[in-house]
Parts: C-alpha cells; structure tokens; sequence
C-alpha cells in the first residue's frame, strides 16, 4: 500500500537514536523528507552518515529551548517548503520513586515532557496548517495509563502528555491537524542498554531482558523493537489515516492491562 508520504516533509525530534531513528529510516524509506534534532551533534552526524541521503537535514537543537526550536523548524520549512508532519519523541524516562524524586526532579521532568510537545507544535503550527494532510504524532508511555511508583515523575508527566494530546487534537481539528498518540512498553533501545550498563550486573544484555521481560509480565515474552514503534508512528502520518484522530495506539507487546 501507498501511504502517500512520498515528497512530504516530517520532523522527527530525537532522531539520533532509538525509536527516533527507526522513525526517521522508514520515513525516508517512504520517499519523505526528514528534518531530525538532538542535542549531541556527534550522534546526529553519526545517524546522518547511516542514513546517507539528501533527504534528511539535522540540527542540533534541545527541545527545551524554545527559541532553538523555533529556528530549527522555521529552517526546515523554509528549505522543504512546508511541514506535513511532526513527531515529537524526543527524551527519557526518569527511574525513580516517590523518597528519591527532588522538587527539581518534577521541575525537570515535567518541562522536558510539556516543552517537548508544546515548543515543536507551536513552531510548526503555521507550517503544519498549510499541508493538506497534516499530522502530529506524540510518543507516549503506558505509563501514561498505568503509572509505576518506581517511574512515578515521568508516570505524572505522561498522563499530563496524553490528557494534553486529547486537548490538541480537538483545539486542532479545525486547522486540519490530526493529533495522535502512541504509548510504549519497553522497547529495546539505547535508554535500556544505558540501564543494562549502569546495574552493574553479570547477566548479559539478551538475558537481562529476558529477565526484564519476564518480570514486568510482557505479554509477547520480550522488549519491543524501535522498527515496530515506527511502523505505527509512519501509519499515523500517512494522508491514508485522515479519520483517525485523538487517539491512542499502544505499541507495548501487551504489557498494558488498560482496555480505555
Ligand atoms: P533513546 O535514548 O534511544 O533516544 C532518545 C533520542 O532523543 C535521542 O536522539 C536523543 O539525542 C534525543 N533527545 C533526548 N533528550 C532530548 C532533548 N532534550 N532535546 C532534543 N533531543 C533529545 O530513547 P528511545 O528511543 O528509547 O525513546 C524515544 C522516546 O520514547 C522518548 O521520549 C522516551 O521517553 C519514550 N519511551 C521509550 C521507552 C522505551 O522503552 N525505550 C518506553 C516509553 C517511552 P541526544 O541525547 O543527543 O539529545
């Protein structure tokens, strides 16, 4: 099937790595244009030089930095000539509890989630209401919906992205702007080598997260791959997916036990 991306220009934030980059690879592979940012411009180049085309521009730019945002976007729209589509998936999970999370931890984390949806949206807002099949895509958690005392920041911050998603998707109806979610499990990426890394542990990686996937009661019996995220971020973003807006897909291998 078509999906009618081909020549259309997508921003994905956080694309050097992870669910990003698989993001940005099956974009690409769709025939769209890609603009793509991370805060590291080792990691971008590195994505860049993988990817090898001249349909992909990066930036470095922190998605927390609203001006930087702003010139990241307004660079892409000026070179591609619009936007049809954004992703907003740039960041990470905070593990900690209830006793470890500072003031400053739920400063941080809920302006890194809001600030990661609301500075590329109000960026590409203009862009976005000018395509004729726009889209915007927010990844999200399970946690959203099932929050764990042991995430209990990024669980909060989640719930507040997807009830904000809801919000968005009605508020951006009438410029033609679908507004769409998709909530994670574990997906096996670099924030879970990092955790493999820093548990000091004997177990290699693959039975670590057998462990991991056992433990956290993964219907499917393991992590998720980014290329499997991907594949319903890019049908979200399809013109093919005009009807489907305000929701919520969950991508989580059946780790998520809520039936709303
Ligand atoms: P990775 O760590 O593999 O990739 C994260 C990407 O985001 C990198 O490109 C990173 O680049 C970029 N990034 C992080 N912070 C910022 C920032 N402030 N500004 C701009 N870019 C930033 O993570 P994943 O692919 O696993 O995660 C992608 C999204 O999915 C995240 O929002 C994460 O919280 C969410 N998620 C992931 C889950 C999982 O199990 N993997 C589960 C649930 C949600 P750089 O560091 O150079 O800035």
């Amino acid at each position: 099937m078509d999906l009618g991306l081909a020549g259309r220009t997508i921003v994905v934030t956080g694309g050097s790595s992870g669910v990003g980059l698989a993001t940005v690879r099956a974009l690409l592979d769709e025939g769209a244009r890609v603009a793509t940012c991370g805060r590291d411009a080792g990691r971008l180049a590195e994505a860049a030089a993988a990817l090898g085309t001249d349909r992909l521009m990066t930036q470095v730019c922190d998605v927390r930095d609203a001006e930087a945002v702003r010139t990241f976007i307004g660079r892409t729209a000026a070179e591609s000539g619009g936007i049809d589509g954004l992703v907003n998936n740039a960041g990470q999970s905070r593990m900690k509890g209830l006793d470890e999370s500072t003031a400053e931890d739920w400063r941080d984390e809920l302006e890194l989630k809001f600030s990661g949806v609301l500075n590329p949206l109000h960026a590409a807002r203009p862009h976005l209401r000018a395509s004729d099949a726009a889209s915007v895509v927010n990844v999200n958690a399970v946690l959203a919906k099932q929050p764990e005392t042991r995430l209990i920041t990024t669980s909060a911050a989640r719930a507040g992205i997807l009830n904000l998603s809801k919000s968005l998707s009605a508020a951006l109806a009438p410029d033609g702007i679908r507004v769409n979610s998709v909530c994670l499990g574990l997906i096996d990426t670099g924030q879970w080598t990092r955790r493999h890394a820093a548990a000091g542990t004997a177990r290699t990686y693959e039975e670590w997260q057998a462990a991991l996937a056992a433990d956290r009661g993964i219907a499917l019996g393991r992590l998720g791959r980014a290329e499997e995220v991907a594949y319903a971020i890019v049908s979200l973003l399809s013109p093919r997916a005009s009807y489907i807006t305000g929701t919520a897909i969950d991508v989580c291998g059946g780790v998520g036990r809520s039936i709303l």
